[in-house]
């Protein structure tokens, strides 16, 4: 795979200040295909001096000036698409048609919507006697996950270009490679030079630099809980503006006048999909006591249509590999039954999981509580619905979830008591419009759609 061997800053591929690299892995076949720099403090000092270089004028720069830009970049991303998707299945091991379809595709949709947003949003308005401002809140520092290598990046990005605001990226190690290419279409779609800058590197030292820089006025963060928490101490701290999209275990749950068979079967595929390393994942199904039998028997089934190294890929890394395998050993530890799946790695070579599905789950169980991050399921019997909506709500995460019902006025009614921030509804279709974020400890903050530029916006207010 290409790689390059520098950082993009002010506009430019520049040398690296340090010498250390990062070796890229792909986790089919563990074979080394890439080496990036690991960036150090100096390296990212460069870029945010160049993103604060570049904000005022890109900050002045009409909307519709702004909205052409990211529309161009949204065009290059759709000419790229193929060399896209090669590369997120080689770094991330996803299969080749997840990779077209969601990961070169997704960020399509998302950088579209910027675009037209950019030109569209009122970012003045008037209240009584007052006009008030929205104004770009300045230097983004964005630091993003390995799972979905693009759009993590574009939900990012292309907001905090439409606000205004110039960027920082720190992207995953696990997968720079895609962030490069990212960086080559910024370039190419003709942004000017600064207004986003690459630092490749470890989340320690890279990410650390980035995330306690005085030069960034706000910090936006998408990984674990763990590494969010000490991000936003170190944001408030320094009085940093802060957002964070941190982890989940999303409830699906299905009412008993609900279509059991497709509940069953779009539940399987929401966590098989991306080999289960997806934060909104609905990784505890919820079924009514007098349909639970049933719905193992309809799990089993269609679990089995998921075959490693065929529909699902591997896990991003061996680290990853050996935590989801321990949380599927702590399962049966537990008392947790397997219907499909367990702790044996299907293949010798690659990072592969097998797709696992648990039965006799409680919801106080180590695997009902924790973000397992892999295709792993757990089946949850409920009493009735009071106890559906104890079990969805009783865990600190609050990222998605779903809820069957024969109609959508009886799901809507469950859904509006979820502590959850997004619901789908009978199996709803993704709207890359739509708030995404967490309540609890599922994040701070929200992307996406006009909820998602606003994140990128202060207000000032003129009274007259
Ligand atoms: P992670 O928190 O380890 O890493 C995320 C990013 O933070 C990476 O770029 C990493 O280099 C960086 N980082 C690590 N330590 C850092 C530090 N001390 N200071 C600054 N930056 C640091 O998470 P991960 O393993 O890459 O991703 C998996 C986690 O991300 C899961 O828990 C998942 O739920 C979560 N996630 C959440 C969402 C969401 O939108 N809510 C989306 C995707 C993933």
């Amino acid at each position: 795979m290409k790689a390059h061997d520098g950082m993009y800053i002010g506009g430019q591929w520049r040398p690296a200040a340090g010498p250390d690299t990062i070796a890229v892995v792909n986790p089919a076949d563990e074979q080394v295909i890439a080496h990036v720099p690991a960036g150090t403090a100096d390296d990212v000092d460069a870029a945010v001096r160049a993103a604060r270089e570049a904000f005022p004028a890109w900050a002045a720069t009409p909307p519709a000036e702004r909205a052409a830009r990211i529309a161009a970049l949204r065009d290059v991303l759709v000419a790229r698409k193929d060399e896209i998707a090669e590369t997120v299945t080689a770094e991330l091991g996803a299969p080749l048609a997840l990779s077209r379809t969601v990961h070169a595709g997704v960020p399509v949709l998302v950088a579209g919507s910027y675009a037209e947003l950019a030109a569209s949003y009122s970012f003045e308005e008037r209240i009584g006697n007052s006009t008030v401002l929205l104004e770009p809140v300045g230097v983004v520092g964005a630091i993003t996950p390995w799972n979905y290598p693009l759009h993590q990046v574009v939900a990012k990005v292309a907001p905090a270009l439409a606000a205004g605001c110039t960027v920082v990226l720190k992207p995953a190690e696990d997968t720079p490679l895609t962030a490069q290419l990212f960086a080559e279409a910024i370039h190419e779609a003709g942004l000017p030079a600064g207004v986003f800058n690459l630092v490749t590197g470890l989340g320690p030292v890279a990410g650390q630099a980035l995330a306690a820089h005085e030069g960034v006025d706000l910090v936006s963060f998408t990984g674990s809980t763990a590494v969010g928490r000490q991000i936003g101490a170190t944001a408030g701290a320094a009085v940093k503006r802060v957002a964070l999209e941190l982890g989940g275990k999303s409830a699906n749950v299905i009412l008993p006048s609900a279509d059991l068979a497709k509940a069953v079967s779009v539940g399987i595929a929401n966590v098989m999909s991306n080999s289960g390393q997806t934060c909104s994942a609905w990784t505890r199904m919820l079924v009514h006591k007098n349909q639970y039998d049933e719905a193992l028997a309809l799990a089993a089934a269609a679990v089995a249509k998921y075959v490693p190294g065929e529909r699902v890929g591997p896990l991003v890394n061996a680290k990853q590999q050996q935590r989801v395998r321990g949380y599927i050993e702590k399962g049966l530890a537990e008392g947790a039954r397997l219907v499909a799946g367990g702790p044996e790695a299907p293949y010798e070579t690659g990072y592969y999981v097998s797709p696992t599905v648990f039965a006799d789950v409680t919801w106080d169980m180590t695997i009902a509580q924790e973000e397992i991050f892999g295709p792993v399921l757990s089946i949850l019997k409920y009493e009735d619905e009071e106890d559906a909506l104890r079990i969805a709500n009783g865990t600190v995460y609050g990222l998605a979830g779903a809820v069957w019902a024969a109609d959508a006025a009886e799901a809507v009614a469950f859904a509006r008591r979820m502590d959850t921030g997004q619901v789908d509804i009978n199996g709803g279709r993704f709207n890359p419009l739509a708030p995404f974020g967490g309540y609890k400890q599922s994040g701070v903050g929200r992307e996406l759609g006009p909820h998602g530029l606003s994140e990128y916006l202060q207000t000032k207010s003129l009274q007259f």
